[in-house]
């Protein structure tokens, strides 16, 4: 990500308390720039993007959003998600002007283990802007474990 002097206002919309309780970095205090381009070397060393992965997620909420929280199977079983709305939305910290509407989204796999729970705006954020959230964020999404999912359901 470039630098831009609209940094410092992105810092503050991530900080807890602006747009949410929690905030989105956590224990994190690299700059944001860094913390973008440690999590897209990552994914770009294992052979994938971070839209390809934030539309992978987009894909996971919008099947969740059509089960009317009741729980999905998908890619013949090998998970089902589950999307539990709150009212409401939340603005795009990144000031890009979308907005994204309250949910948590929970992925399972056959046996009822839970292998990823996240947000829409998680979605948006890893594939508009590549930010996975700072260390030690609540709904911060570890790359590796993002990507292990990605593979396992699409062998991609
Ligand atoms: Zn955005």
């Amino acid at each position: 990500m470039k630098h831009n002097p609209a940094d410092q206002l992105i810092r503050d919309r991530l900080e807890p308390g602006s747009l949410s309780i929690e905030g989105f970095l956590g224990t994190d205090d690299r700059p944001i720039a860094d913390i973008i381009a440690a999590d897209i070397g990552e994914v770009e060393a294992a052979g994938y993007t971070a839209e390809q992965l934030g539309d992978f997620l987009e894909h996971l909420h919008v099947t969740g959003d059509g089960g009317w929280e009741g729980r999905v199977p998908m890619y013949d079983g090998k998970i089902s998600v589950r999307s539990d709305e709150t009212l409401g939305q939340i603005p795009c910290p990144f000031a890009c002007g979308d907005a994204c509407h309250k949910s948590i989204i929970t992925v399972k796999d056959a046996s009822g283990e839970t292998l990823l729970v996240f947000t829409p705006l998680d979605a948006h954020l890893i594939s508009a802007h590549g930010f996975f959230e700072g260390k030690g964020s609540a709904y911060r999404i570890e790359p590796k474990k993002l990507i292990s999912l990605f593979r396992r359901c699409t062998s991609i």
